[in-house]
């Protein structure tokens, strides 16, 4: 509890409703987890974060993903440190843009160019838009279920949205081909894009990689109709492969939405595509005041540097195995439901049967009151701060959180 007081939080929520409508908007709003989850955070470090009443955690969220080296890693904030001092938000941008796009271009194989802005809503955005642009046309699939940003055309909510906003989006069902193929059969003529997820990762539903056939079918169906396929790989980018997500099933994009952990915590996002859209990304008009900042892009340029030297995606990925072998032998040992998906380093927990989130929210809170930040229904995200004994802490932590959940 060390400096605060027990109620910092609730001082904090009490303040925020007067001034910040509802006291706080989106899927950060703590409200929307089980009661107990702090809303206000005062720290983080390495794989750790502080609430606003000093308590520590062992952290899978990692911000929501954009901390993929760890909070406040010595090297990335060194790099901005030093941009920071020269400039940040300047007239235009440093020469960090080019040797950032340089390093884009040479780190993913689709790349042969890239564009870069703050948010990964922006660059899903700018996805569709140039591939409108590159085709003239106007329809774009998108998976049923799958999340792209929080503007009207790609929102979860339809508070506030016209049909309008939607109108050229047809739907499917993530790696399932005949949906897939019913769907580009219906925009036959004025299909710009098939939008994909990296992976299929809904809220509070089980993840699911894209199968190969799944993948291999998108992109003929986007070669027949000479569209655009568009990999949103916003949340998984850099965590599967340094490359882009669809490596993995031997399947490129035209164009990829990056954000979240390309510049480790700094607000940075980014469109990569290939020569086919190059024409199309000169035409669309797009541009933020903050897009050409220098500090985010020089830190971009040392996360991505570091997490090809520290061979970032294997460290994850072991760290991932570890959880998950440690979780599944404990859900087994205590005879609870616990079922686990997603890649390990981007795992989800579920409970089987569970779809009031009765055990998934009491399995949280016992291990949120024991020091380890899980979420009960949103990806889990691993980073390379994750270390063997963070994992064991943990787990020592779940297998009490498992016994509790065992007991109701
Ligand atoms: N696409 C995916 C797959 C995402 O997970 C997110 C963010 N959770 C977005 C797009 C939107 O990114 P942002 O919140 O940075 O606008």
């Amino acid at each position: 509890m060390d400096q605060y007081s027990k109620s910092n939080d609730d001082a904090l929520r009490a303040r925020a409703m007067r001034v910040i409508p509802g006291g706080m908007w989106g899927h950060q709003n703590a409200p929307r987890l089980p009661v107990g989850y702090p809303q206000y955070f005062s720290r983080a470090e390495g794989c750790h974060i502080w609430d606003a009443d000093g308590r520590k955690y062992i952290d899978f969220i990692c911000g929501w993903g954009p901390t993929i080296l760890g909070y406040g890693d010595a090297d990335v904030e060194a790099a901005a440190a030093n941009q920071r001092a020269l400039g940040d938000a300047m007239n235009g941008p440093s020469a960090r843009l080019v040797e950032l796009a340089e390093l884009m271009v040479e780190t993913v194989p689709h790349a042969d160019w890239a564009m870069f802005s703050k948010n990964g809503t922006d660059a899903t955005t700018a996805c569709v838009t140039i591939a409108r642009a590159g085709t003239g046309r106007r329809k774009v699939l998108v998976a049923r279920g799958a999340y792209h940003g929080a503007i009207p055309w790609c929102s979860p909510s339809v508070v506030g949205v016209t049909e309008e906003d939607r109108a050229h989006l047809v739907y499917f069902d993530y790696n399932d081909v005949a949906s897939l193929e019913a769907a580009a059969e219906h925009c036959k003529g004025d299909l710009a894009a098939i939008l994909v997820s990296a992976f299929k990762h809904d809220l509070g539903k089980p993840h699911e990689l894209p199968t190969r056939e799944f993948a291999q079918r998108a992109r003929a169906l986007a070669d027949a109709a000479d569209a655009a396929l568009i990999v949103d790989d916003v949340r998984a980018g850099f965590r599967l492969d340094l490359g882009g997500s669809w490596e993995l099933v031997g399947v490129r994009p035209d164009l990829a939405a990056w954000s979240k952990a390309i510049a480790n915590g700094h607000a940075l996002a980014s469109v990569t595509g290939n020569d086919r859209f190059r024409e199309a990304a000169t035409r669309i008009f797009t541009t933020g005041s903050f897009w050409t900042a220098a500090v985010s892009m020089a830190a971009a340029i040392a996360t991505i540097e570091k997490l090809r030297a520290v061979d970032a995606v294997a460290h994850m990925r072991a760290m991932g195995q570890r959880f998950r072998d440690g979780l599944d032998a404990q859900a087994r040992s205590h005879g609870v439901p616990l079922r686990q998906s997603g890649p390990v380093q981007m795992p989800v927990l579920l409970f089987e049967n569970d779809l009031d989130r009765r055990l998934g929210d009491a399995f949280c809170l016992e291990a949120l009151a024991r020091g380890v930040y899980l979420h009960p229904s949103h990806t889990l995200f691993l980073s390379v701060a994750h270390r063997e004994t963070d994992i064991d802490r943990a787990l020592e932590t779940t297998d009490e959180a498992l016994a509790a959940v065992a007991r109701l």
